[in-house]
């Protein structure tokens, strides 16, 4: 549509557009970059070099692919007919998706809507907040977060970042959010057997010093994605779960990432038999084609909002308003049909398998890779400067390492840059598509950056 405009647009681009997460300096001696078209799992840049996406969109998100004629045309019906209602009113695929979704998430009972990760966990603090009002005169309104894990942007989802460099410029924060620690058994904290009970136990510990009547909720991504993609170790979530029983405290889940078959389960918690009471959703659900994001609670949590029936200010005083836009669930129909319909659940269990066992190879290849982690399409390879004593590499290095595959044609990410002690894991989230084809390259392709980098094999 705008091919003969490129030049112009990509002048335009490096003039007025303030992109995320980025220095602009790096303009002052190269063109930005600007993604000009996708098919499956492949871009294509301004210049016409094509790029074999392994992030999924830059933030694991695209995870269908690009292309799909089937999403484009959904939301091409959708908002034609009706393309937004909001406030008290629903609308037709709402309803639909609210349905289908809960279909997968036995034991959860209601959908409310909005468009970012961040605001579904915004959601979900404030819901914890009234419900804490309600119960406890306000006393029970404490949420724990743990070390290394994300929830978002906000100020209030900030105050409860657990990667202090992101949230540091930008305080002072939202009280009553506690830290607790995270649980990555590579970079252990605690000595003896049973890691993964052992880190458990650090939370109730953090409990009971905050006193377990101020404890309102517990946030934990499934498996932290940003912070060095960490799949807690074997009898955390069970003992998280008993624990959150025990003092009577909701456990919310952030599915922002592992949400919708990233994992190889519809939902990461899913993995580990866990029954949360809140779950939060947002890149994959409509695959990155409309902003859609969801805060889905238990019919139990959902009930503590209409409790009074006389009082017209007893609900959830909320609203978001591009949470009545149709086109979001009219994409999320279509994406959860089409996982189900081409079996990529399965897929990415087996194509992760690949993908783990072919780190696995690269590791017994490089010494520099000290840990490789990872759960379904979504993998971690901590990199490391000594592997006896675990001392990571240096944060240019890993970032000569992305360079180097991006010259490659093949784009992977690492952790959140200028956070010291864990700036050094390489992360891998191809489309949930990915054939074995893409992910030999992309195994191929890091074995080949790694011995650039390191000067050997
Ligand atoms: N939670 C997690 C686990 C995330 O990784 C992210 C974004 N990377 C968010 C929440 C925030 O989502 P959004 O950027 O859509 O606000």
């Amino acid at each position: 549509m705008y091919d003969n405009d490129i030049r112009r647009l990509v002048d335009a681009d490096r003039a007025h557009v303030w992109h995320h997460l980025f220095q602009h300096r790096q303009l002052d001696i190269r063109d930005p970059r600007v993604i000009v078209r996708g098919e499956g799992m492949r871009v294509w840049d301004q210049n016409g070099t094509e790029f074999l996406d392994a992030v999924s969109g830059g933030v694991w998100t695209v995870n269908l692919g690009y292309g799909r004629d089937s999403i484009g045309e959904a939301i091409k019906e959708q908002v034609v007919r009706m393309a937004y209602f909001a406030g008290s009113a629903g609308t037709v695929p709402a309803a639909r998706y609210a349905e289908m979704l809960i279909e997968r998430m036995p034991g959860l009972a209601r959908v409310y809507y909005t468009n970012s990760g961040s605001e579904a966990n915004e959601k979900a603090f404030k819901m914890v907040r009234q419900i804490a009002e309600k119960r406890s005169d306000g006393r029970k309104h404490k949420i724990l977060f743990r070390e290394r894990d994300y929830h978002g942007t906000t100020i209030g989802t900030l105050s409860a970042c657990g990667q202090e460099q992101r949230a540091s410029h930008y305080g002072p924060f939202a009280p009553g959010f506690v830290a607790v620690p995270h649980c990555l058994e590579y970079r252990r904290q605690w000595d003896g057997p049973d890691y993964g009970l052992r880190a458990a136990d650090a939370i109730e510990e953090v409990i009971l010093r905050e006193g377990p009547d101020t404890v309102g909720a517990l946030c934990l991504e499934p498996v932290t994605a940003g912070g060095g993609v960490i799949v807690p170790p074997e009898g955390y979530w069970a003992r998280v779960q008993e624990i959150c029983r025990r003092y009577d405290i909701l456990l919310h889940i952030d599915e922002v990432v592992c949400g919708l078959g990233r994992t190889g389960e519809w939902f990461g918690y899913q993995n580990f038999g866990v029954q949360p009471d809140i779950v939060t959703m947002a890149k994959g659900v409509a695959s990155g084609y409309a902003a859609i994001a969801c805060c889905v609670t238990t019919e139990a949590v959902f009930d503590m909002f209409r409790s009074d029936a006389s009082d017209p200010l007893d609900h959830f005083r909320d609203i978001s308003t591009f949470g009545g836009c149709t086109a979001g669930p009219a994409a999320a129909i279509e994406t959860m049909r089409i996982i189900e319909d081409e079996g990529l659940l399965d897929n990415v269990r087996v194509m992760g398998a690949r993908l783990m066992t072919g780190l696995e190879t690269l590791m017994d290849r490089h010494e520099c890779i000290g840990d490789v982690r990872g759960l379904g399409l979504f993998a971690g390879a901590e990199l490391v400067a000594d592997r006896a004593s675990r001392t990571p590499m240096e944060e240019g290095m890993v970032s000569q390492v992305v360079a180097a595959c991006d010259r490659r044609g093949v784009l992977i990410g690492m952790t959140n840059r200028s956070i010291p002690g864990f700036n050094n894991t390489l992360c891998l989230a191809p489309a949930l598509i990915a054939g074995p084809d893409e992910i030999d390259r992309i195994v191929a392709t890091l074995d080949e950056a790694l011995t650039e980098v390191t000067g050997h094999a």
